[in-house]
């Protein structure tokens, strides 16, 4: 259903001379959802993002948001703030200043403007660092910083581009949850751009897949993992053996998808190699035409009827659990 705060790409191009870095791309993105933007390096998602902002131009189409053409208003007139890596920080102003800044830049009074930051700040848990230095945080403390920033301007749509690629494996995991239950909180639309399938599937209301310049799927995280539509989405969510049966080519998840007893219904496929994953073991098989398949197989089942490289067993699935791709 629409409401009156959605975000709505109509036919939106990107062109740097003959290239196109986004490829007549429309979509909705409805108001208060975290919606990630997925998909490999270079298909798109920055130039999109940065369109949203304002801070690159559309070459061919329109961006509404609550009705309104933005499409070349200015970054700060959109109603959408784009927050930037942390290194982008001022660093000869505290923190409060640095959150400040974009107030100072609209003229809002100087006791206005500090009570704003420091509203901002305590909602990112910074209050008791107002008065230092960038140079003075850790990574998280100033991603923190960095999203203060970028909210005090009371966007409907946050932007995100890949912020949490710099932090280490531990911060990430931490700022994504912070992440999630800010925007929560505030009820706006985040768009959060990223080139990992887990990131996305964590955090997002709505993964929107990226490929070649254009959107080859959207929906919530576990439709598109359950049901990909393409072969692309299918190989990039990971998880999915894709098979071709009667010359179409299908998907089916490596956990759906089993060693049963010969002469059932399925394929002949060669042990290649198996791992132990704790709850599951990951049977590595060659099947018809060369194609590579993983049956997750449960431990107790594995353990029942153990298989070895060289095996050649009957590998199957249910019948609902086969997608057909698009050709
Ligand atoms: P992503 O963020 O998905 O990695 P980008 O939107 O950054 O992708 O880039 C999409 C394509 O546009 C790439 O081929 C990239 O090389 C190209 N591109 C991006 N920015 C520019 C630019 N300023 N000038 C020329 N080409 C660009
Ligand atoms: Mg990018």
């Amino acid at each position: 259903m629409r409401s009156p705060l959605d975000l709505e790409l109509v036919s939106v191009t990107k062109r740097y001379g003959d290239a196109v870095a986004v490829d007549a791309v429309s979509h909705l993105f409805p108001a208060g959802t975290y919606v990630c933007l997925l998909g490999p390096s270079g298909c798109g998602k920055s130039s999109t993002l940065r369109m949203i902002a304002g801070h690159e131009r559309v070459t061919d189409g329109a961006i509404l948001l609550a009705g309104r053409d933005i499409s070349h208003l200015p970054p700060a007139r959109r109603g959408t703030a784009m927050m930037f890596q942390s290194y982008a920080l001022f660093p000869h102003m505290t923190v409060l200043d640095n959150v400040a800044f974009s107030l100072k830049m609209k003229g809002v009074d100087r006791a206005t403007r500090q009570r704003k930051a420091e509203e901002l700040l305590d909602l990112v848990g910074m209050a008791h660092l107002a008065q230092r230095l960038p140079a003075q945080l850790s990574g998280g403390q100033q991603q923190r910083a960095a999203l203060a920033r970028a909210l005090i301007t009371d966007p409907q749509v946050l932007l995100l581009d890949e912020p949490l690629s710099a932090l280490d494996p531990f911060l990430r995991t931490r700022m994504r949850t912070e992440l999630k239950k800010l925007q929560r909180e505030l009820g706006i639309t985040f768009i959060h751009v990223t080139h990992g399938q887990d990131e996305a599937m964590a955090l997002a209301d709505q993964v929107v897949i990226m490929n070649n310049a254009v959107i080859e799927q959207a929906g919530s995280a576990r439709d598109v993992f359950n049901a990909p539509k393409t072969e692309f989405v299918a190989r990039f969510m990971g998880g999915h053996n894709v098979i071709a049966l009667g010359g179409r080519r299908h998907a089916v998840r490596s956990d759906r998808t089993r060693i049963v007893p010969s002469g059932g219904a399925g394929l002949d496929a060669t042990v290649t190699s198996f791992e132990f994953l704790g709850t599951h073991v990951a049977v590595g098989l060659i099947g018809p035409g060369d194609t590579e398949l993983t049956a997750m197989v449960p431990d107790e089942a594995f353990f029942a009827a153990p298989v070895e490289p060289g095996h050649t067993v009957r590998v199957g699935w249910h019948e609902t659990d086969l997608h057909l791709l698009e050709a």
